[in-house]
């Protein structure tokens, strides 16, 4: 059963026209319906806000401005695009699809269940390529449209719940429209990123404020429900910078790690610990507040330093002595807290073992990998 009648749906189809025509945000994935530039603007602001999201996308159009010079690209390379990006996964989902676009000869399916067998490619951003790009009458449901949604029919139970989802895009199906989609649904992210806003929404300028059950109610501060945060996990971790004739040790990190792909120096884990989960509560830059207070008392012991050029022993074949702190960098990714110690060894003896993933590099090639983030800043430290 719908949830608004058709003169419902076309009064506020026309309302949100209006208003977007005004106020729509120009980005440049926008600047064309081109499927390929639809595709990696909408992976890439998964999880990332689209400020940070606008460099990285002008780089890599100009780097890989075809789906073709994207597949004949190596992994290395689009990684390195990447770097910073964070949820590397993406990248990697990116680059698989674009070598099976390449043998279709880079034509993308039009339909969003064909577009969602390519890797990476969810519900959402399956629906997003096929209105964007094709005009397809597609319901759309991401971060933005799923809190304005919530408000709009007053939903007040767990936004994210799978009843709530079939919900919600049974909604979003009911109000697409048949022509002009892809502009409707843009004006629709646009409305809830920029007035519908997680906390304070514009109502007094809303156009939409009329359809509207939470503004009628009073209840936009408490819809949608709050999140419940999944457990964080505490980590910390140790690089062994290995110096050997001016040549560094780096190790690309295996599938199955955080990670995978980039390359980091030899890294190891020395401490784990879980919270329990929350709802709402401490931010990110708290948790790394009280990281910081945590690691003025913190110390390696003799013996987990031994241990530790044990464990490189083991990995690499190389054996050192290890010296001086470089660096504490403290930062998060996905749930995990991480702080990394980064310390400089003084190389021994041994030969690297002959494993795929370890090498030898000089500083500039080193410059030149797709590191980790954290290594990428611990690199800042050693010269
Ligand atoms: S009236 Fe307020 S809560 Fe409702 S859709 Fe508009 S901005 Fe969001």
């Amino acid at each position: 059963m719908s949830i608004w009648d058709s003169r419902q749906r076309q009064a506020f189809r026309r309302r949100l026209r209006a208003w977007y025509a005004e106020n729509g945000r120009h980005l440049p994935w926008r600047e064309s319906r081109n499927a390929y530039r639809v595709w990696i603007s909408e992976i890439m602001l998964q999880q990332t806000t689209v400020a940070a999201v606008v460099p990285y996308f002008e780089r890599f159009m100009r780097r890989f401005p075809t789906v073709k010079e994207l597949a004949s690209a190596s992994l290395d390379d689009v990684l390195r695009l990447w770097e910073g990006l964070g949820y590397y996964s993406r990248a990697r989902n990116i680059h698989k699809a674009a070598i099976l676009l390449a043998e279709q000869d880079g034509c993308f399916p039009e339909e969003p269940d064909e577009l969602e067998k390519l890797p990476g490619i969810g519900r959402y951003t399956a629906a997003a390529i096929a209105s964007f790009a094709f005009g397809k009458s597609a319901g759309i449901v991401e971060a933005n449209t799923l809190r304005l949604y919530c408000r709009l029919i007053g939903y007040r139970g767990n936004p994210r719940s799978k009843e709530a989802l079939t919900r919600l895009w049974a909604f979003a199906d009911e109000i697409v429209p048949r022509h002009n989609v892809g502009a409707f649904n843009q004006a629709l992210m646009d409305l809830g990123a920029t007035l519908c806003r997680p906390r304070d929404p514009d109502c007094p300028v809303c156009p939409v404020r009329q359809h509207c059950a939470a503004f009628e109610e009073g209840s936009q501060d408490a819809i949608p429900a709050p999140k419940s945060r999944p457990a964080i996990t505490y980590l910390t971790d140790v690089c062994l910078v290995v110096e050997n004739q001016g040549r560094y040790l780096v190790r690309k990190r295996p599938e199955g790690e955080l990670w995978a792909g980039l390359w980091d120096f030899p890294r190891f884990n020395i401490d784990v610990r879980t919270t329990s989960s929350r709802v709402g509560g401490h931010s990110k830059s708290e948790r790394m507040n009280k990281r910081k207070k945590d690691s003025a008392s913190f110390r390696l012991t003799p013996s987990q330093l031994s241990e530790l050029e044990h464990r490189l022993n083991e990995l690499t074949g190389v054996r050192v002595r290890v010296g001086e702190q470089l660096a504490e960098i403290q930062h998060a990714v996905t749930r995990y807290q991480v702080r990394l110690i980064g310390l400089r060894t003084r190389f021994e003896s041994g030969r690297l073992k002959r494993v795929s993933g370890l090498k030898w590099v000089r500083k500039e090639e080193l410059a030149e990998l797709a590191l980790t983030g954290p290594v990428r800043k611990l690199c800042k430290h050693l010269w």
